[in-house]
């Protein structure tokens, strides 16, 4: 492994100029295909990050790469000053998914939060009857995490992300996920939105139950506020579904996308339900980079390739085996695994003791995994991951189990 040899360049040119703001393990990428991935001294690893949930095709599927090779030789960016068509096409094929509507395209989740923060915004403004400032609450959930920037640190109630940047933006609180009363209790008369994970990532791969997505529903349509489900991580068919929301048959009123949708490019997106679409007019919201060409041809081959190579229906087929597997460890392995959590391709591990140092056992034996929620080791294979490939996985942790017991 690499630590014995000593380090490349690379990696002094890297740890000399790159800003420290994550720990990093001593790793780095070369290449991949498929779910596999190499570092610079050929070691090939299994890749269950995928880049965080983002390479929802794996590494280098040959139709994304050339979807955009060719958008990239056609046209590449122009502004939102103008149309492009693949926009209009993607925004069409997301419409489709989610329901009559409107879509704006940005780079990323947090910028897509943003986005959802500032039309809940709008839409406390429509309810105070035309007044500014006093409608503005928002209501997420406990360990929930909406990004990086003011607004997203502002709806994600966690210490580690918020030190050290408050004051943060006001009128966030936050409820007990999956429970109901929780959340009833926090509405009051300036409250705009409820805006949660349908399945929280990084808080420790927490699903929101169907009934409790549908109580959100009854309480938001009651009492006129948005429901803005954050889809960035489990959207765009984690779960086997396009939103992970289709399984509890609710329909928000708006969602933010982002992660998997470019398939690797950057690319994020909201959608606004009919109810509240007209609320950005003109000179509103912008952003530069958001929907180029190049952006939503990648994001167009990644629903291509999920349509003819029927990925929803690997994921939903594959999933409950796979499941069954990882279950059996948590049978198996009790003084380390208490419990497996999540839906299809977005599961976790609770471990009895921290995750970091499993996730770095996990490496050490082929197997790339991000840790959540401090004791959640996460396993995120991209969305074509074969049968084989999810058994080689449960091998690699099933190893590690063992050789620690
Ligand atoms: C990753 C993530 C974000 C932030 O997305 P970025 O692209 O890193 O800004 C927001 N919400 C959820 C649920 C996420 O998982």
């Amino acid at each position: 492994m690499s630590s014995a040899n000593p380090r490349p360049p690379t990696a002094d040119l890297y740890d000399a100029h790159v800003l420290n703001n994550y720990g990093r393990p001593p790793l780095t990428l070369v290449r991949g295909r498929g779910a596999q991935v190499w570092d610079d001294e050929e070691n090939a690893y299994l890749d269950f990050t995928s880049g965080i949930a983002v390479s929802a095709l794996g590494h280098c599927h040959p139709h994304w790469v050339q979807a955009v090779q060719h958008q990239a030789g056609q046209l590449i960016h122009t502004s939102n000053l103008f149309r492009n068509p693949r926009q209009g096409d993607l925004a069409r094929r997301l419409v489709e998914r989610a329901g009559p509507g409107r879509v704006f395209f940005c780079n990323s989740g947090a910028e897509a939060n943003e986005g959802l923060i500032k039309l809940a915004r709008l839409h406390g403004m429509r309810k105070a009857g035309g007044v500014e400032g006093r409608c503005i609450k928002i209501i997420g959930a406990e360990q929930g995490f909406h990004g990086r920037t003011f607004g997203g640190m502002s709806a994600t109630p966690q210490e580690k992300i918020q030190h050290g940047f408050r004051p943060l933006l006001t009128g966030f609180s936050f409820g007990k996920l999956n429970d109901l009363r929780s959340f009833a209790d926090l509405i009051d008369q300036d409250t705009a939105a409820i805006f949660i994970e349908t399945i929280q990532g990084e808080g420790g791969i927490n699903p929101a139950t169907p009934e409790f997505l549908r109580g959100l529903r009854t309480l938001c349509t009651e009492n006129n506020l948005l429901l803005m489900l954050d889809e960035v991580q489990c959207g765009v068919g984690r779960t086997g579904a396009f939103f992970a929301f289709e399984h509890a048959d609710v329909r928000p009123d708006a969602i933010g996308m982002a992660k998997g949708l470019g398939g690797g490019f950057p690319i994020g997106a909201i959608w606004i339900g009919e109810t509240a679409q007209d609320l950005f007019q003109p000179g509103m919201h912008g952003t530069t980079f958001g929907g180029t060409p190049l952006a939503c041809a990648a994001a167009l081959a990644v629903l291509d390739v999920m349509e003819q190579e029927d990925l929803l229906a690997n994921v939903q087929q594959l999933s409950p085996a796979w499941h069954q597997q990882l279950a059996a460890l948590v049978e198996a392995y009790p003084q380390h695994v208490k419990r497996l959590k999540g839906s299809g391709y977005m599961v976790g591990l609770q471990m009895v003791e921290d995750a970091a140092g499993w996730v770095a056992l996990l490496r050490a034996e082929g197997l790339l995994a991000p840790m959540a929620g401090g004791n959640v080791v996460r396993l995120l294979p991209p969305l074509n991951a074969t049968a084989a490939e999810l058994t080689q996985a449960v091998d690699c942790f099933q190893r590690v189990l063992a050789a620690k017991s």
